[in-house]
């Protein structure tokens, strides 16, 4: 199998640990297909962590204009989000499994 450098594309004997173009090392074709993949993997991570920088920055900036808007227009307004509703939820159903559980104990018959 012929190879070339990976640096300067020099034809490399097979047995060839240093290339005679360039003199660099000649790395055998899995640590080089390793080394790209490590390549590429650091620079999708740096693509995500700045995509997520990204919208991080445009989620503040939203929520900046938000607080503004509602500061103007209902400062003391509380709104209810959709965990607070969950909350709810829970406590009424906790209320109602005690009413259907305990209250026939304590009710005289
Ligand atoms: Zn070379």
């Amino acid at each position: 199998m012929t190879r070339y450098c990976s640096f300067c594309g020099t034809k490399i004997r097979e047995d060839g640990v240093f290339c005679e173009g360039c003199g660099r090392e000649i790395k055998s074709e899995k640590e080089t297909k390793k080394e790209i993949e490590q390549k590429f993997r650091e620079e999708l991570k740096q693509e995500i962590k700045e995509e997520l920088e990204k919208e991080q920055r445009i989620k503040e900036e939203k929520l900046k204009k938000v607080r503004k808007k509602s500061d103007r227009s209902q400062p003391l307004t509380w709104k209810v989000t959709k965990r607070d509703l969950i909350y709810i939820a829970i406590i009424l159903f906790a209320l109602f499994l005690f009413l259907v559980i305990v209250m026939p104990y304590i009710i005289p018959h």
